[in-house]
């Protein structure tokens, strides 16, 4: 919650939170939705207020009534003692990250991280003197024989972008902080509303707000909400690089925020029933979704989440790339991008093997990611299946 936004009363369910929370009317003369504050400079009308720096805003760099919302919004979501928000997700992670190390630190990654975090630990953290190593994601307490006396950051995300491995995030706080460091975890795949990584022990939790939250493909936005303890360093890191969200992207973010739980629960229920669909077709070999009994996680799921994402992989038979491309190339309704969260649904075929350097990836056959989006669940199995019977014809 940002320092200025008012105090959200408790609510008894994520809802009730969801449609009230962040929300102050009576500051907005009487209209329901915080608006979209578009400010650089901040007014201070005598001396003593511009030496007293008590006003609620300085200056629009460091936030604005409509970024404050959003953050107490999130912030409530997650527990934590204050949430802020940042340009995109991939800097909520940067942000995270430096808030807990310096030169001469080492950080863990999980093996199983969204890429482009790697590549900012790979490629800028090892510059600053860094040093960057990865682990397995299903390592679990053995975490603390991995870290080093200089091990100041873990980075979990569960499940793991494209792979779906799901951590034992308690194990991974008590280990992390046994040997004095922090775990931030990358919690976009479930939301804070199936999955709450700080009350099972993690610092910080970082958010793709791009994906879920935002909902619509049509803005980007990370969030990263800390404990108190955790709180201070990344708002320094924060404020000293100069990361500022604009008030018209954090005014698309509490607008999707406002239908999250309907849209996550629409998306898991479609995702959960295409994923079922799939595990009995003769060309699929695997289904990657924590929620299905036969994925290896699946019980460390039904311990630490109230609910599965709408994103989940799949593994055809081994085949050439034409098959892939039959596959993906005349999908009707499927298309294939980056990103995810959004109301359309996405199929992204995509290769394992160089993202991966402690457990190698072992599935010899094509691997696919989907993003269920909220069409009707049956026309989105017979594009699938159309798609199957040419990967099928053309193997
Ligand atoms: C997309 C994604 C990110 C990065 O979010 P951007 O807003 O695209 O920078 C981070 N983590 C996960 C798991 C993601 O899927």
């Amino acid at each position: 919650m940002s320092d200025h936004s008012p105090e959200s009363p408790s609510f008894h369910s994520v809802e009730t939170l969801l449609t009230h929370a962040g929300r102050t009317p009576d500051d907005q003369f009487g209209f329901v939705n915080t608006p979209v504050y578009r400010g650089s400079t901040v007014l201070f009308k005598t001396l003593a207020d511009l030496e007293a720096q008590a006003q609620p805003y300085l200056y629009g760099r460091a936030g604005n009534p409509t970024t404050a919302s959003v953050e107490s919004v999130v912030n409530a979501l997650e527990g934590g003692f204050r949430t802020k928000l940042v340009p995109s997700g991939l800097a909520a992670i940067t942000i995270a990250l430096m808030s807990c190390l310096k030169a001469g630190d080492d950080v863990l990654i999980t093996d199983s991280a969204y890429e482009p975090g790697r590549k900012f630990a790979d490629g800028f953290l090892e510059r600053m003197g860094v040093s960057v190593r990865y682990y397995d994601p299903r390592i679990g307490s053995g975490l603390r024989e991995v870290m080093l006396p200089n091990t100041r950051a873990v980075l979990a995300e569960s499940p793991g972008s494209l792979t779906f491995e799901i951590q034992d995030i308690p194990a991974l706080a008590a280990a992390a902080h046994e040997g004095g460091a922090r775990l931030i975890v990358d919690n976009s795949w479930a939301s804070p509303l199936y999955h709450k990584p700080l009350a099972l022990g993690a610092d910080l939790v970082v958010h793709a707000g791009t994906k879920m939250f935002v909902g619509h493909s049509d803005a980007f936005a990370g969030t990263i909400s800390a404990t108190e303890a955790a709180w201070a360093d990344v708002e320094r890191v924060r404020t000293l690089l100069g990361f500022f969200t604009s008030g018209d992207d954090a005014y698309l973010v509490a607008r999707g925020l406002r239908t999250l739980a309907i849209r996550m629960q629409e998306h898991q229920h479609r995702a959960l029933e295409i994923a079922r669909w799939l595990e009995q077709q003769d060309e699929v070999t695997a289904v990657l979704h924590p929620a299905l009994p036969s994925h290896p996680d699946h019980e460390l799921w039904k311990r630490d989440f109230t609910g599965s994402g709408s994103l989940f992989g799949f593994v055809l038979k081994p085949a050439p790339r034409a098959a892939v491309a039959a596959f993906v190339d005349h999908l009707q309704l499927f298309t294939m991008g980056y990103s995810w969260g959004g109301y359309e649904s996405l199929c992204l075929p995509v290769t394992i093997s160089k993202a991966r350097t402690v457990v190698p990836w072992s599935e010899t056959g094509n691997l696919f990611r989907l993003h269920i989006g909220l069409e009707g669940v049956d026309d989105l199995k017979s594009d699938l299946q159309a798609a199957l019977d040419r990967y099928a014809r053309s193997r």
